[in-house]
């Protein structure tokens, strides 16, 4: 859908992360921080090529820019589809990989727990604001980290999952021990469900592009 974009609903009530993520920071997360980023780009791409562009679209097509607003398109732009992304990655309740994403996580890192404990490490090293990435290349997984609103999606990587480490995301919470909220949602709130329907994505789309 293109602009005027709109603030997506939240897959889960705003106190079901409790007590990982408390409902005051997903308050304020949500409604102040991800609401801001969707008023901004709204305004920005108003009468401009960008109009009528799909998010996805508009952040491919921002990714990198020299000029200042386009960056500030971006900057909006990924944050709306990162913040997007991140709520989905998260979830009460208790899901399983499945066996495709298990084996592939096997192969990449040898265990889920070798695999979080590598997600907490680029969450802890992002230096800054960022986030921290499990994504898929090939059906092959690896952990990446990124700054501000950067995004492994901007350069067509499949993403399966994030978390955000902007301060925003943990201090109501956590204050500035951000391994102690890293540890806690990848431990207790990652939503193995979304990952494995995403990884199960590439293959339709690697299909439909050798067809
Ligand atoms: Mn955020």
């Amino acid at each position: 859908m293109p602009a005027p974009f709109k603030l997506a609903a939240l897959p889960w009530d705003e106190d079901a992360l409790a007590p990982t993520i408390s409902a005051n920071t997903i308050a304020f997360h949500y409604h102040k921080h991800h609401q801001t980023y969707v008023d901004t780009l709204n305004k920005l791409v108003e009468g401009s090529k960008f109009a009528d562009m799909k998010l996805e679209e508009i952040v491919r097509n921002t990714a990198g820019a020299e000029d200042a607003k386009e960056k500030k398109i971006f900057n909006n732009a990924a944050q709306v589809w990162n913040h997007d992304f991140y709520w989905r990655s998260l979830t009460p309740a208790k899901t399983e990989a499945g066996a495709k994403l298990d084996s592939a996580i096997t192969a990449a890192f040898g265990s889920r727990s070798e695999l979080i404990a590598r997600l907490a490490e680029a969450g802890k090293e992002q230096f800054g604001s960022g986030w921290a990435w499990l994504v898929s290349k090939g059906g092959k997984l690896s952990v990446e980290k990124t700054s501000n609103a950067e995004t492994p999606m901007a350069k067509g990587v499949n993403c399966l999952l994030t978390v955000d480490v902007w301060e925003h995301a943990y201090y109501l919470d956590y204050q500035n021990a951000r391994p102690k909220y890293l540890e806690a949602v990848l431990g207790k709130i990652l939503n193995w469900d979304f990952a494995a329907e995403n990884l199960t994505k590439e293959d339709h789309a690697v299909r439909a592009a050798a067809e």
